[in-house]
């Protein structure tokens, strides 16, 4: 089975999902496809045999479902696939259960078994969604599966399949949910493991110090760089440099970017005191990611204070990129540490401006210094006149409330023209470099 790894796959999930929980929930969409399809299939051809054509096209039309599932994933179409396997296969079961596997003294009902299979798999294929929807469709699933455990839900139905046929199906249909049950566990397990494998690779890598930082340039109208952003990679001797991508979604839930955004920010510190030693390179700004776990640890203030003293270098060159998740946990608690930081003389910079439902009054009410526009704006920004409108006007609100705004994602010159056009003088994109080791970033900034 294909792994769905490239990024035309990648946007059809929640941007949070890294590409392990993509390639799980891509499996779990095929087994539950395949599933369907040979459930569908084996009844439909059985009860076509016997002649009951209203149940054998009900059997076939799940299998059609079930291929439908499987064309949508491989289409890199998996939300829609997801919701045609979880809302379509519930309405089958709900259908079933009600007016074909109606209970008997001698054979009780067993479709509705498939509704806890059905919602062991959502919990994994949703796991990266809203908690609405997440905890939302097991719930609705789990209460489904009591109704038709325990409700007298016995419709008369002129479709109710014969005792006989029943009494063989039941043991064929439960044979195949425990199976399913089966399936599902396993391809969970399979993503535990490599979930405790992976932390483990990046606790060793972190004491290998297989870890480096690249720099990425940040111009100014003239396109001289005046800045830089931090960006972290992982060097795997098998698989080369890997992005954040790969490892940052694990890092967070496991933790473990406590100590590696600990080294980040010490690595980033040493390395612009060497800059600020360096005629050359002294007004050259370094701008580091941080995690909304690393701003919740208590201690995250003083932990900058003692890197920044360590290290000798000036506060104001250091920036600080924060998401808008850092203020979702404990709004409070974050304003106190960036009012904190703020007063230490470390710029704060308000990242992926526009990708999420950053608010304008955090602009207003909190101490950034910067604002990134996010690459969702900058760009569709020459084509799409909404697009431009936005980045003009957020330009405008940068200058209104005395805030830098930098335009990432920059690779068009008609891009860096039109932007520059609406008043913008800093920019980040592969126009003006990827990111690059450090050797070959001042070997640039000695060169321009
Ligand atoms: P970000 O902070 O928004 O970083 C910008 C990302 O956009 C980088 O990806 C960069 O390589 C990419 N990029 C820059 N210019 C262009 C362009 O012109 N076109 C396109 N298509 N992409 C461009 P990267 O390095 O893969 O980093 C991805 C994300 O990982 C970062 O997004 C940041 O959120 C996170 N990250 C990176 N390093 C760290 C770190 O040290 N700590 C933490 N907590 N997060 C990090
Ligand atoms: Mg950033
Ligand atoms: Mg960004």
């Amino acid at each position: 089975m294909d792994a769905p790894v490239d990024n035309a796959r990648a946007v059809a999930w929640p941007a949070r999902m890294d590409h392990r929980r993509r390639r799980r929930a891509f499996h779990l969409l095929l087994a539950t496809g395949s599933i369907m399809v040979l459930v569908g299939l084996g009844w439909g051809v059985f009860f076509a045999w016997r002649g009951e054509w209203a149940v054998a096209a009900m059997e076939l039309a799940m299998a059609a479902l079930g291929a439908g599932v499987i064309v949508m994933a491989r289409l890199h179409r998996p939300r829609a696939a997801s919701w045609v396997a979880f809302v379509g296969l519930t309405g089958v079961l709900c259908f079933f259960s009600a007016y074909l596997d109606v209970p008997t003294a001698q054979a009780p009902r067993t479709s509705h078994v498939f509704l806890l299979v059905l919602a062991l798999c959502g919990h994994h294929v949703f796991r990266d969604e809203k908690p609405w929807l997440r905890y939302g469709l097991v719930v609705a699933l789990l209460v489904l599966f009591v109704v038709f455990a325990a409700a007298p839900v016995t419709t008369p139905s002129s479709l109710a399949i014969a005792e006989d046929v029943r009494r063989v199906g039941i043991w064929i249909n439960l044979a195949t949910a425990v199976a399913s049950l089966l399936i599902v566990v396993r391809l969970a397990d399979s993503d535990i493991a490599e979930h405790r494998a992976l932390h483990r690779a990046l606790r060793d890598a972190l004491s290998q110090r297989r870890f480096v930082l690249l720099y990425q340039p940040q111009v100014d109208a003239a396109g001289r760089i005046v800045g830089a952003e931090a960006l972290l990679r992982w060097h795997d001797p098998r698989r080369g440099l890997i992005r954040p991508a790969d490892f940052m979604q694990a890092a967070e839930d496991s933790g473990f970017i406590l100590p590696l955004g600990h080294w980040v920010l010490q690595e980033a510190c040493r390395q612009l005191a060497v800059w600020q030693a360096t005629p050359a390179l002294r007004h050259v700004r370094l701008s580091v990611n941080i995690s909304a776990l690393q701003l919740r640890q208590p201690d995250f203030v003083q932990h900058v204070d003692d890197v920044m003293t360590r290290s000798g270098i000036q506060a104001d060159a250091l920036t600080l990129e924060l998401t808008e998740s850092v203020l979702v946990h404990d709004m409070e608690d974050a304003v106190g540490k960036m009012r904190a930081l703020h007063a230490m003389g470390v710029r704060l910079s308000l990242d992926d401006f526009g990708a999420g439902y950053a608010s304008l009054s955090y602009l207003r009410d909190l101490p950034f210094a910067e604002m990134k526009i996010d690459r969702a704006f900058t760009r569709d920004v020459v084509r799409d006149a909404h697009a431009a409108t936005i980045t003009r006007n957020l330009l405008q609100l940068g200058r209104d409330l005395g805030i830098d705004v930098i335009a990432e994602g920059i690779e068009h010159d008609d891009q860096f023209a039109l932007l520059g056009g609406q008043g913008c003088v800093l920019f980040q994109g592969y126009l003006f470099g990827r990111p690059m080791d450090v050797a070959a970033f001042t070997e640039r900034i000695a060169s321009s």
